[in-house]
């Protein structure tokens, strides 16, 4: 969601003047978009706005202006602190509030504005121009649901990026055809919870997440679609049949589990078993038996014993996942889960984490090999690494690259895999002629 708002940003100050640049020696303004999910990401930002400082003094000593915003859910989180901990910081803008920025540029004044205003500023961004669509490539993220309402206890999110809002059907379906009309051949829809999406129609009734897949297949020219991110407990079953019934939606699901201890996902205030996450796995490869899983988990939460980590590697097994996301636990402050007593120490959560990434490692590297010698539908989405090479990914989300000219990106053409590297395929077009 970071990358998506912070093209908003982007087609935001352009039409207030600005062009993008990756220099930051040419850069007269800099938008650092932050992250304050873990504790890392988070202290990051002030190295880095470190640095910045003694860029900005050095521009003020040549007479030229160098503004640096910080935006983001750090932004967020500490608000005008960022202005008191870094005094060459002129702006703060939080993720519902950074539409504000013009306005606040032309003040002029340092300021810190972190109100949750998340329609508004729906309303109010930009569109962006075909140019700019057509720069960004074939996939593009578009935010249909943002905030959280589902507390876990060791997450930010509902205080960052605030309670839950879905766009409404209109405002999606028209920024869709918009990013197909100049290009855009694969739509991720995206939100911090999507598959609790309930958007309004015109006449005001709510839309679930799989009558809005209905709605997007029907558009010529879209060729994939794909959500991030879900929670178990909104997996319907509608939803899952969406994946049987709509050949658009790509056979591959990122459902975060964070846990396989049915103790641990109480204090975690997951609101669902492992069972129950076991239950909707089935229920998905029994509607679509290729579907590809991938998953969240947190190792060392506050009273994880061994015996609730075998349980996280026993569900890890039992699953099989194409690909994972794996963390150490990072105390967030003001969520219940930081202020237990019974942290994990270090070496611990270390030693846990090294023993399933061994398993995970090994369940993707089986994934990306039993794909070898199969023929897999591309989407080409860039030039390759090397010359004559196109880039793109296969329904399940594996990188692949092969022989072509740039004129096939933007198509869906099968290719034969012929090898599987450490984080790519590699293959050959079998027919040059676009699948429908
Ligand atoms: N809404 C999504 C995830 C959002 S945060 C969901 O419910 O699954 C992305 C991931 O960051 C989470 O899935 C979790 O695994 C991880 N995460 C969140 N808070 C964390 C913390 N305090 N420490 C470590 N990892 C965390
Ligand atoms: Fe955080 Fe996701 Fe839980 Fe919401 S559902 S609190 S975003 S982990």
């Amino acid at each position: 969601m970071n990358v998506y708002d912070a093209a908003r940003m982007t087609d935001l100050l352009a039409e207030n003047g600005y062009d993008e640049t990756q220099a930051e020696a040419d850069a007269d303004l800099v938008v650092l978009n932050t992250c304050h999910i873990r504790e890392k990401a988070a202290e990051k930002i002030y190295s880095e706005l470190g640095k910045l400082a003694i860029v900005k003094s050095e521009r003020a000593a040549q007479g030229r202006e160098f503004k640096i915003v910080v935006a983001g859910c750090v932004a967020q989180a500490e608000g005008e602190l960022v202005l008191r901990r870094q005094k060459a910081v002129d702006l703060v803008v939080g993720p519902q509030s950074y539409h504000h920025l013009p306005e606040l540029l032309a003040r002029g004044a340092r300021a810190a504005d972190t109100d949750f205003a998340v329609e508004e500023k729906f309303r109010e961004l930009p569109r962006p121009t075909p140019s700019q669509i057509a720069a960004r490539g074939v996939s593009a993220f578009v935010t249909v649901q943002e905030g959280c309402d589902k507390f876990c206890s060791f997450c930010v999110v509902p205080y960052t990026r605030g309670a839950e809002v879905s766009r409404n059907v209109a405002e999606v379906l028209a920024e869709a055809q918009r990013l197909v009309d100049s290009g855009v051949r694969e739509i991720v829809l995206i939100g911090q919870n999507v598959n609790a999406y309930r958007g309004a129609d015109a006449a005001g009734r709510a839309v679930t997440l799989e009558r809005l897949f209905e709605r997007l297949s029907r558009m010529d020219g879209l060729k994939r679609l794909r959500y991030t991110t879900s929670h178990p407990v909104d997996m319907t079953q509608g939803l899952i049949d969406a994946h049987a019934a709509l050949p658009k939606l790509m056979p591959f699901l990122h459902l975060p589990v964070q846990s396989g201890s049915d103790r641990v996902l109480k204090e975690m205030n997951r609101r669902h078993r492992a069972q129950d996450y076991l239950d909707i796995v089935a229920r998905l490869r029994r509607a679509r038996p290729d579907v590809a899983l991938s998953s969240d988990f947190i190792v060392g939460f506050p009273g994880e014993s061994e015996e609730d980590f075998e349980a996280t590697l026993a569900l890890i097994r039992e699953v099989d996942f194409a690909s994972t996301y794996f963390f150490k636990y990072s105390p967030r402050p003001g969520t219940p889960g930081a202020e237990r007593p019974d942290q994990i120490d270090e070496e611990t959560m270390r030693e846990r984490l090294a023993r399933l990434q061994d398993v995970v490692e090994a369940q993707r590297h089986a994934f990306n090999a039993a794909t070898v010698g199969r023929v897999v539908d591309v989407l080409f989405e860039k030039p390759g690494r090397h010359a004559g090479q196109i880039g793109g990914k296969s329904p399940y989300m594996q990188a692949v690259h092969a022989q072509g000219s740039l004129d096939a990106i933007g198509r869906v053409l099968p290719v034969k895999i012929l090898a599987a590297g450490t984080n790519s395929l590699s293959g050959e077009i079998v027919e040059a002629r676009e699948l429908e």
